[in-house]
């Protein structure tokens, strides 16, 4: 029901995003504003059926669009909303995000169409290079901690961990105070903080449920895992391939094999088993990462301070431009994009190599369904030829998962969550599964409250099915 809202209540709508994890893309309305937080693709479609249900709401009410960070899964969808619909709102993100988001997004436009050629409809690509260069400059940029006024609509940008510029957006209207966590983490890695929780409270959490109930290893342990599960596969002769996404957590799994590397100089360093990072961004999207070290946390830019050379110059690892340059060699270990498997370098090298009983594939990332990443994971004896799915390539190759994601896990998300203290909590980004355990576990843990006035309500809406809060009486225009 998407009828008249009463003067009192805040509507909560997903466009995307509702019940999955992909083309996130939320609306707020609330005393005739209208918020909209991110504009995301979904990894495992294409085309138009990647996108949020943008046809089930009027965009032209769209007052302010915020992006939380430059994944496609919650930006990729942007240059499509601001030039080929009736949106004409304004747009914030964060410095370090618009800065990668101008290449990625330029990646992913090439590599959409290149996919889209045994289409006959070229119209199915979301939109061009055109379209991302004009609507690029229409984006405003949001520093942490600083509060924007769009016609009352205020908010302010918070670490949110994740990945590079993400940020955590509280919005208020009139009073009212919602927080939107975007995707966060609450681990200290090696190059981020981790999310704030901000200092003043808020009404409404909307929250990512990516990990549902489920707990990480220690950080200290998967870090050992992955170091020595890579080792022992190039010491037998294997070839290690790492599906990436470009940019975020893959500098993060670098930082971690340049140091191993150089501790296991004897065995590993001068060549003997080189890493490579494959992707056609690598060089441009490094030098952003160079850029805003000052946005990281204190270890490294300690590390920057004391050597005196950036940490994200790497010793042991070289760019990759695509594989034409690549000769394959003895073992080798392989960051390639994109994370998901779905085309590009990643698929090709899968590919080739997973006939090899000695070679490993390891998946760091989060993998949506319906994408090859989530599919390899259950062992197939033969995998679809991306060129011609007519091919099926088998499968002997170790596969293994390791998760360097960056999502909460339970325990961190529901001490996130106890410490922001909404009545209203609104989970977003996450598969029905693991969402409604979340929220079960979430009811249950708050279930003293039940029937006082701090009785916290727990919300898992699929796409296009409304929340409505009521808020009669309790806020106060300030
Ligand atoms: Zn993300």
């Amino acid at each position: 029901d998407r009828g008249q809202l009463s003067k009192t209540s805040l509507r909560f709508y997903s466009l995307g995003g509702g019940n999955e994890v992909g083309r996130s893309c939320h609306i707020l309305q609330y005393k005739g504003k209208t918020v909209m937080l991110d504009a995301g693709v979904h990894p495992a479609h294409q085309g138009l059926a990647s996108l949020p249900f943008y046809d089930e709401f009027d965009l032209s009410t769209v007052d302010v669009l915020l992006i939380s960070h430059f994944h496609l899964d919650h930006a990729a969808s942007l240059p499509y909303v601001m030039q080929r619909t009736n949106f004409r709102g304004r747009v914030f993100m964060t410095h370090p995000t618009k800065a990668i988001y101008r290449w990625l997004l330029s990646d992913f436009v090439k590599v959409t169409s290149i996919g889209s050629t045994s289409f006959s409809d070229k119209d199915e690509n979301l939109y061009t290079d055109e379209d991302l260069a004009e609507s690029f400059d229409r984006i405003e940029t949001i520093d942490f901690h600083s509060t924007i006024d769009v016609n009352g609509i205020k908010f302010v940008a918070f670490h949110a961990g994740h990945v590079l510029g993400a940020a955590m957006f509280q919005v208020e209207i009139a009073g009212l105070k919602v927080l939107f966590t975007g995707d966060y983490s609450r681990e200290t890695d090696r190059h981020l903080n981790s999310a704030e929780v901000p200092t003043s409270s808020s009404d409404v959490l909307i929250v990512e449920s990516t990990f549902g109930t489920a707990t990480h290893e220690p950080r200290i342990n998967r870090e050992k895992k992955l170091t020595q599960l890579i080792h022992s596969t190039v010491m037998r002769g294997g070839r290690v391939l790492l599906p990436v996404f470009a940019l975020g957590r893959a500098q993060e799994i670098m930082l971690i094999l340049d140091e191993y590397w150089s501790q296991h100089a004897d065995e590993l360093g001068n060549g003997q088993v080189p890493v490579f990072y494959a992707s056609n961004l690598a060089k441009k999207c490094m030098s952003v990462f160079q850029t805003y070290v000052n946005m990281m946390n204190d270890d490294i830019r300690k590390k920057f301070r004391d050597s005196q050379s950036n940490p994200f110059i790497f010793k042991n690892i070289s760019y990759l431009k695509n594989l034409d340059e690549f000769q394959d060699f003895g073992p080798s270990v392989m960051l390639a994009s994109p994370g998901m498997l779905q085309n590009g370098l990643s698929r090709d090298l899968l590919e080739k190599w997973c006939p090899g009983e000695k070679n490993l594939v390891l998946i760091t990332g989060y993998s949506v369904e319906g994408t090859m990443a989530k599919f390899i994971m259950l062992e197939p004896d033969t995998i679809p030829s991306i060129n011609n799915p007519e091919i099926n390539i088998p499968r002997r190759c170790q596969i293994e998962e390791i998760s360097f994601a960056a999502h909460v896990d339970f325990r961190e998300n529901l001490e996130f969550i106890e410490k922001v203290g909404a009545r209203n909590i609104i989970l977003v980004h996450g598969e029905s599964n693991p969402m409604g355990r979340l929220k079960s576990a979430l009811l249950s843990n708050f279930s003293a409250l039940k029937n006082t006035e701090d009785e916290v309500r727990v919300f898992n809406p699929r796409n296009c099915i409304s929340v409505d809060l009521e808020f009669k009486g309790v806020k106060v225009a300030k």
